[in-house]
């Protein structure tokens, strides 16, 4: 790190301790040309992640509002809050994996279905018919059948 009074190329380290709870490293730095102290900080880069949505616009992805979206798909049913925040950050964590700045809303949406999938099958449906707009009955009673077949293959 350069001095910022000298420009001298190799300051020293001489306080290093946590900060941000954890999330950020403070470094006491000194210049051993001029004698300069400052201070840096050290945190993990994260790239915003954009979602494209069915209409073409473009969005910061918000997990927020993807948990609002699994919590209405779960009403009434027997599921655990902190089950759905644990599946929003799974899949936030799928999506940065992809390595993309750009994600579909489809993306999103397979990914929350699939761990959804394991958990309550009545919130998936409801899910699905939100995220899939389905065209046509046949199409989601055709997903429900899949379902059902699906159920069968994991039950024999
Ligand atoms: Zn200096």
């Amino acid at each position: 790190m350069q001095c910022p009074s000298c420009q001298y190329n190799d300051t020293r380290v001489v306080d290093s301790r946590p900060a941000d709870d954890g999330r950020a490293i403070r470094r006491r730095r000194e210049c051993p040309h001029c004698g300069t102290r400052f201070t840096t900080f050290e945190r993990l880069e994260t790239t915003p992640l954009f979602v494209i949505k069915n209409d073409g616009s473009r969005e910061e992805f918000n997990g927020d509002k993807l948990l609002r979206g699994l919590v209405r798909a779960a009403e009434k049913r027997p599921i655990k809050s902190d089950r759905l925040m644990l599946v929003v950050g799974q899949v936030e964590k799928d999506l940065r994996k992809l390595g993309e700045s750009e994600v579909t809303s489809q993306i999103i949406g397979e990914y929350a279905l699939k761990y959804l999938s394991d958990i309550d099958d009545i919130a998936y449906i409801r899910f699905s018919s939100v995220y899939k707009h389905f065209d046509s009955v046949e199409i989601f009673l055709k997903e429900l059948q899949d379902i059902v077949i699906d159920k069968e293959d994991k039950e024999s």
